[in-house]
Parts: C-alpha cells; structure tokens; sequence
C-alpha cells in the first residue's frame, strides 16, 4: 500500500483529501506542520511515497514561501518522492515558482476537485513505483541476486559512520575464491556461474539477517558486519570459509569442489574511519591469505 503524507493545518482540507483518496489503496498520514511533516520522512519507518504539501503553511512574508521545499528536495532520503503543492492561487503563473523549487505538481484547494486529486496521485505514485523497483534493481547482481558493488558504495560509509557514531564494531570482509579460473577454464563459463550462485547461498546462509552481502565483482564477494568486533568477524570468517571448503557443488552430475580465501578489517581496532581505508585493508589481508597458501582468512 502506499503511504501519502499530508502536511496541512486545515482539518477541512485534510478531511477532503481522505474522502477523495479510496481507503483501500492508501494509507494516509498527516502532519500539521512543516517540521513535523519533515520528520515524518525521515525517520526510516515512515517512510512516504507522495507529499500533499499546504502552501499557506510556509507562507513566509521575508522570504519566497516556496523556499520551505528546497529543505525536501535536496535530502537524499526524499528527492525521489513526489510532492504536490495545495495551493490557493488562481493563475497558473503562480505555480511556477514552486514547481522551480522542486514541487512535482500543484493542485488547488479551493476547492479540491476530488477526481482531479484521485488522479494525479495515481499518475505520481505509478512513477514513484517504478523508479524504487528501477532503482532496486539497479543494486543488486543480475547472477546471484544478492547486493552488487554500487549498493556496497552507497552504503559503506553509512553504516561505517553509524558505528562511529554510537560507538559500536563493524566489519567487513571479502571473499575471493581460489583459483577459480582453472574451474572455468576445466568445466565451462555456465558451471562457473552455477558456482557462484551457489556460493552466494551458502555464503549467505551463514549470516545474520543483519549482515549484508555483495557481490564485489568477478569471483570475490563482500560481507558488512555491522555491530561486529574482529572476534565476531574471525567467527563467521572462517565459519564462511570451511561451509564453502566443504560443500560438494554438482556440476552436470560431476562432484566439484572449491575453496576460498577471506581477509577481514574491523572497525575501530583497524584505526581507521574511511570506508575505502577499510576495503583496502581487508583488501591486503585477502592477498596475504592467498600468498600464504589460501583457503584460510587473515583477520590482522
Ligand atoms: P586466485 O586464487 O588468485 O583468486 O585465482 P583466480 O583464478 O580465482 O583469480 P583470477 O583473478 O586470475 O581469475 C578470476 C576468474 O574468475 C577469471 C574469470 O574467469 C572468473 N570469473 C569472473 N567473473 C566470472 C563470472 O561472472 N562467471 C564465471 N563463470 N567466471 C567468472
Ligand atoms: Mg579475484
Ligand atoms: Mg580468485
């Protein structure tokens, strides 16, 4: 269902809205306020798929009212959302403004035309359905179904900086399996695929739901741990490691196996607080797990 956030101080504005809006296919929530309203989208479960925004709310007299907005559609977490201004302009040339400072559309309020305002949620929430599953889409591997690289980008320095900031571990690991090539090369590209597959199964299987996994690129997979110290990494390392050693892949009715070499950094033991600071040091330890002989892990 999606979500529709009404930020509005008049009741009766708010009570037409809902009577034009078919309960079923909405759910709808309001905010009296402009603040409140921002709140409202960011907090993680609130999250709203379209903003029905009353323009006398910022009807500031030192400043262009519509300059409220560029606090929304400057924030990562709301640039894709649609907003609809409520307005009580009579001349088209009055929206203009606000759809320069980044509302999608306008609507006006006195007085609603309920089908009218039907319909141009529909039309917007359409659009936003379709670029959240584009943009779903867009992280993760095509092969595995798991994360893909851009997801890991996006996300690393987030989570690192979350640590930080409540002063809890975190680590990450990659994974990089051994002399894969050779598998490739004896067995075929398409087994190499099923191998990859099934590799991000098993990975995956031993990770906790907090845990994310990535596709890191060819052969070499990544894993973000949050609220994980080097002793919890060294844990599920090598537990990753020995479920891969041991697993019999079936390749057209052939028994293969494969092994893999880990390298993990750990925030903050690794003293560092970049996210490419920490890729790369988990990055080194991975070469020296290969150098050494691979198929085992190198946490420090
Ligand atoms: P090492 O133990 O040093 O990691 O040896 P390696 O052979 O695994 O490493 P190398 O980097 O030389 O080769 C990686 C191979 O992984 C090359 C390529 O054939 C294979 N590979 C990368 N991506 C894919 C893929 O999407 N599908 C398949 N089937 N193979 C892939
Ligand atoms: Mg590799
Ligand atoms: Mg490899």
């Amino acid at each position: 269902m999606s979500r529709i956030l009404i930020v509005s101080a008049d009741d009766g504005v708010a009570d037409e809205i809902r009577q034009s809006l078919p309960d079923e296919r909405y759910d709808l929530v309001r905010s009296t306020d402009v603040d409140g309203g921002f709140e409202h989208l960011d907090s993680g479960d609130e999250r709203c798929d379209l903003v029905l925004y009353d323009q006398r709310l910022s009807d500031d007299k030192d400043k262009a009212p519509e300059r409220g907005l560029e606090r929304y559609v400057d924030r990562a977490s709301t640039m894709d959302t649609p907003l609809v201004v409520l307005s009580t302009a009579k001349h088209s040339a009055e929206w203009v403004p606000w759809l320069n400072a980044g509302a999608t559309d306008h609507l006006p309020i006195e007085p609603i035309n309920p089908e009218v305002l039907a319909a141009k949620v529909a039309v917007l929430l359409r659009i936003k359905e379709r670029l959240d599953q584009l943009r779903a889409e867009a992280v993760i591997d095509e092969l595995t179904g798991v994360h893909n690289r851009r997801y890991l980008d996006e996300q690393l320095g987030a989570r690192l900086g979350e640590a930080a900031r409540y002063d809890m571990p975190f680590s990450i690991g990659l994974l990089d399996i051994d002399h894969f090539k050779n598998v490739n090369d004896a067995h075929g590209h398409l087994a190499g695929d099923r191998i990859l597959q099934e590799t991000a199964g098993i990975i995956r299987k031993q990770m906790r739901k907090e845990d994310v996994l990535v596709r890191y690129g060819g052969e070499e997979f990544a894993v973000m741990l949050p609220q994980t110290d080097r002793l919890g990494s060294v844990i599920l390392g090598e537990r990753i490691r020995e479920a891969i050693a041991e697993h019999s892949f079936d390749v057209d009715g052939k028994t293969l196996r494969v092994t893999a070499s880990v390298g993990v950094a750990s925030y903050p033991l690794d003293n560092c607080t970049e996210p490419e600071d920490l890729v790369a040091i988990a990055d080194k330890r991975l070469y020296q797990a290969k150098d050494a002989g691979r198929n085992q892990s190198v946490f420090e």
